[in-house]
Order: structure tokens, then sequence, then C-alpha cells
């Protein structure tokens, strides 16, 4: 048996947090499928290709290639050799990766690539469309959410000790709620919640609660 849960949800609801995890608790393998968005977007502007330019992106993805580790310990992801692990979280890919997820090129290209991870053994994946799209006969199927009040909140904590950590709240309000907006109306594969969706609102409860919910819903 290769289980596949699906974890969804909007920016900073806590998906990597808790999907780590609880992929440790499940002895299940994890995917981040944002880090990937976040790689092709890293690639585009570091070779100053137009990602309002469809053609030179397909072009630029044909020939990239991605390593990354399904162990929930691994941070690392590399993107044709070069470690990219933290210069995917930069500002300037956050503000610039909606756009190019909105891409069916890009889409296409990295759900294959998802899924060929599902076959490797049971894994837990996290994204906006994975219980949609890329899994859509996922076993268990969550849609993590919280108030965009809350989610930036928790996005300035963990600002904190970082050269961004002086960003209003407001700032990061406006930012997570335009990142929302794009990801939800986008044409291929929007931000949905899946009919067969287990909703979990996370504003007033612990990592732990989120956790333990996970895992009371997978052994049911
Ligand atoms: O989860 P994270 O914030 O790293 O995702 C970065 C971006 O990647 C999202 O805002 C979205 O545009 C895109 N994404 C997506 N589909 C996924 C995962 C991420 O479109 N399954």
């Amino acid at each position: 048996r290769r289980p596949i849960v699906a974890i969804d949800g909007p920016a900073g609801a806590g998906k990597s947090t808790v999907t780590r995890l609880a992929a440790t608790a499940l002895n299940l393998f994890y995917l981040d499928t944002g880090a990937m968005y976040r790689a092709l977007t890293w690639l585009a502007l570091k070779t100053d290709t137009p990602i309002s330019d469809e053609c030179a992106i397909a072009e630029l993805i044909s020939s990239s290639y991605l390593e990354y580790n399904l162990d929930p310990a691994s941070k690392m992801l590399k993107i044709n050799g070069e470690d990219v692990t933290e210069a995917i979280r930069s500002l300037e890919v956050t503000s610039r990766v909606s756009e190019m997820a909105a891409i069916p090129a890009v889409r296409q290209f990295l759900v294959e690539e998802q899924r060929r991870c599902g076959t490797k053994g049971g894994i837990i994946a996290e994204g906006r469309d994975i219980g949609t799209n890329v899994f859509p006969d996922a076993e268990l199927k969550i849609f993590l959410t919280a108030s965009v009040q809350e989610r930036s909140r928790r996005r300035l904590l963990e600002l904190k000790d970082t050269d961004r950590a002086n960003i209003s709240l407001a700032q990061l309000e406006q930012d997570i709620a335009l990142r929302d907006e794009k990801d939800s109306t986008r044409e291929v594969a929007p931000l949905r919640k899946a009919a067969d969706a287990v909703e979990i609102q996370t504003d007033n409860l612990t990592v732990a609660e989120v956790i333990d919910r996970i895992v009371g819903l997978y052994k049911e």
C-alpha cells in the first residue's frame, strides 16, 4: 500500500511546518510542491527569462532538472545542480511565483514530476492543487486555513531575526492576500478545497493540535 495524503491551503496557513512533522509522525515521504514552483521562478529570474514569455519559459524548463530528497528531515532543493534551498524564499521569488505557477507548461512539467514521487512510497504532499489535481485519489485530503490576519502574524514571527524583520503587518497582509487572489483566480488548477477534503481552521490551534488532528484522521 502506498498511501497518499494531500494538504492544500493558502499562503502562510502553516502547511510546511505541519506537513513535515506529520510526515515524520506517520513515517511517510514528504513533498513540498511550492518549493518546486519557487525553484523554477528563481531560475527564470536568474537567467533573465521574462516570466510573461510563455515560449521562453517552456524552453527554459525543458532543459532544467530538480534534485531533492523526500525525507521530511531534508529541505535541500537544487535546480540544474545549484543549491537554492535558501534562495527560493527571497522576497523577489515570493512576489513572482504566482505568475510563474499560472503558466500551463510549468504546471504540466511539475505535476508530472510530483506524480512520479507518488509512486516511490507513501507520501504526504503539500501545495495548492494536490487534492484537486495532482492526486485526486488521495486517501486523505486536508484543507488548512487561517484568517489573513493570523497568517500574517505567523509570517512576521518567522521573519524575526531575518533582514525582513522590519516589514509591517499591514504590508504582509497585503502581500499574502494578493498571492491568494492570484492563486485562486488563475485558469489552470486554481487553489480550491477539494469536495472531499477535511477543512481545518487553525486560527486557535497549536501546531501540535493540528498534527494530532491529521494523524487522527489518517488512522481512522
Ligand atoms: O507554498 P508556497 O508558498 O511555497 O508556494 C509558492 C507558490 O507556488 C504559491 O503561491 C503558488 O503560486 C504556487 N503553487 C502552486 N501549486 C502548488 C504549490 C504552490 O501553484 N501545488
